[in-house]
């Protein structure tokens, strides 16, 4: 993969350089004005946007915010990401009206050196995301009509074959931004020869999301801890009763064959935080894993299991931690992913932690973000890449520049 210092050392001065940039922020809507709850993922595009626009280049950012359905949705502008990002750089950062219409064509052509431009919120465009490759063909022709080379910094992304992913890097000399570069290089530390112990630590919601990633890792992994909604599914294979935890029916066979296979090396919550529902009033009670009353809902991994898996931990060289132990959004069921999340921190070795809401998860509790190794940016595109995935985003990155279009 071209590198960005190779794209800088070419010279990029005075040229319109299209960045793909992961600013896809959570975002609190209840009271009016969107508020961006973790700005993570646009202080992680940071170094990428700083370098092209020291190195003189005029940068045309391209992101996405949420799902928008139906086309243009005031709720899911750029505009709150517009001002962090320029706070952040501490310059100015225009936002244009369309994607790549009329005003992005007018804004990209009056950038001067070292400008920075937002592209509205590029999924307002139903071709971006389409499976139809001439669709997002002729987008792509227009996003990539704005610029003369193009950088995907965006790694949360690359496993998505979308039109300012993908199908744009086929139309622009092409380099990867640092961001993947840094993404790429941790990702394949874990699949080599990672320094054992290795430890993996999975939880977050729902089980049939990680099966793939279970089923490529185990084979290397000493030891797999599982928390998070997820482990209800595994104890019910176990053939206990899990009350009304989150518990998915037609994964329970997959999951008693994964424990057939290496039940030594997952291990599973002995205790359980329960409650009757899912409010941050609730009252609690901490139950053995075992014996989940029908009428409660398990919520988080009560501090037995956090006190078991943090000795699992303790001697770990490699550590890999996926989706939060409970519904840490709620304070009462926050204690185990806080417990975890210190555990991981404290290893002595290589820590990654990956998953949107994970590392959400250690900002939001207030945790040291230094005392990891590496926080992926990517969720859904680490795990893909564990699962040992050919990802399009990388895929077409590889190959080589083809001549601009422009
Ligand atoms: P990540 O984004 O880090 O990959 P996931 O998206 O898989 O993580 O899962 C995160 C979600 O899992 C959180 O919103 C959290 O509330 C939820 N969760 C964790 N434990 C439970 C549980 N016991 N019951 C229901 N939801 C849970
Ligand atoms: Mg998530």
């Amino acid at each position: 993969m071209r590198s960005l210092s190779d794209l800088i050392s070419a010279g990029v001065q005075g040229t319109r350089v299209l960045v793909r940039a992961d600013l896809n922020v959570p975002l609190d809507t209840s009271t009016g004005d969107p508020i961006i709850t973790d700005d993570g993922r646009i202080v992680a595009s940071v170094p990428t946007l700083r370098k092209l626009i020291d190195a003189g280049a005029r940068v045309i950012v391209v992101a996405h915010l949420g799902r928008p359905e139906n086309g243009p949705d005031r709720s899911l502008s750029l505009a709150p990401v517009a001002i962090r990002l320029a706070e952040l750089l501490g310059q100015a950062v225009r936002l244009s009206t369309d994607v790549a219409g009329p005003d992005s064509s007018a804004q990209a052509n009056a950038l001067t050196d070292g400008d920075v431009l937002l592209l509205e919120n590029v999924r307002f465009e139903a071709a971006e995301t389409s499976k139809n490759p001439e669709l997002r063909g002729v987008f792509a022709d227009q996003l990539a009509g704005l610029a003369q080379a193009y950088v995907d910094d965006a790694f949360g992304a690359v496993h998505r074959r979308h039109a300012s992913v993908y199908d744009v890097a086929l139309r622009l000399p092409h380099a990867a931004g640092d961001l993947i570069h840094a993404e790429v290089e941790v990702l394949d530390r874990l699949t080599g020869e990672p320094a054992r112990p290795y430890v993996v630590v999975l939880g977050g919601s729902k089980v049939s999301d990680k099966l793939p990633v279970i089923q490529a890792l185990l084979p290397t992994v000493d030891r797999l801890l599982v928390g998070g909604g997820m482990c209800f599914t595994f104890l019910a294979a176990q053939g206990h009763d899990v009350g009304g935890s989150l518990l998915e029916e037609d994964q329970v066979e997959a999951c008693r064959e994964l424990l057939e296979q290496a039940g030594d090396r997952i291990v599973l919550p002995v205790d359980i935080v329960v409650a009757e529902a899912l409010v941050a009033d609730a009252r609690l009670q901490v139950v053995a894993a075992q014996r989940i009353p029908s009428d409660r809902k398990g919520l988080d991994i009560g501090p037995h299991t956090v006190a078991a898996f943090t000795d699992h931990l303790k001697d770990a060289k490699t550590v890999f931690w996926n989706g939060p132990m409970g519904v840490f959004e709620l304070a009462p069921f926050a204690a185990g992913t806080r417990g975890i999340a210190a555990a991981v921190a404290a290893v002595d070795g290589l820590s990654v932690v990956g998953g949107g809401d994970s590392a959400a998860a250690v900002r939001q509790l207030g945790l040291d973000e230094s005392a990891y190794s590496h926080i992926s940016t990517g969720g859904g595109a680490s795990l893909e890449y564990l699962e040992g995935k050919q990802l399009p985003g990388l895929a077409v990155l590889e190959n080589a520049a083809t001549e601009s279009t422009t």
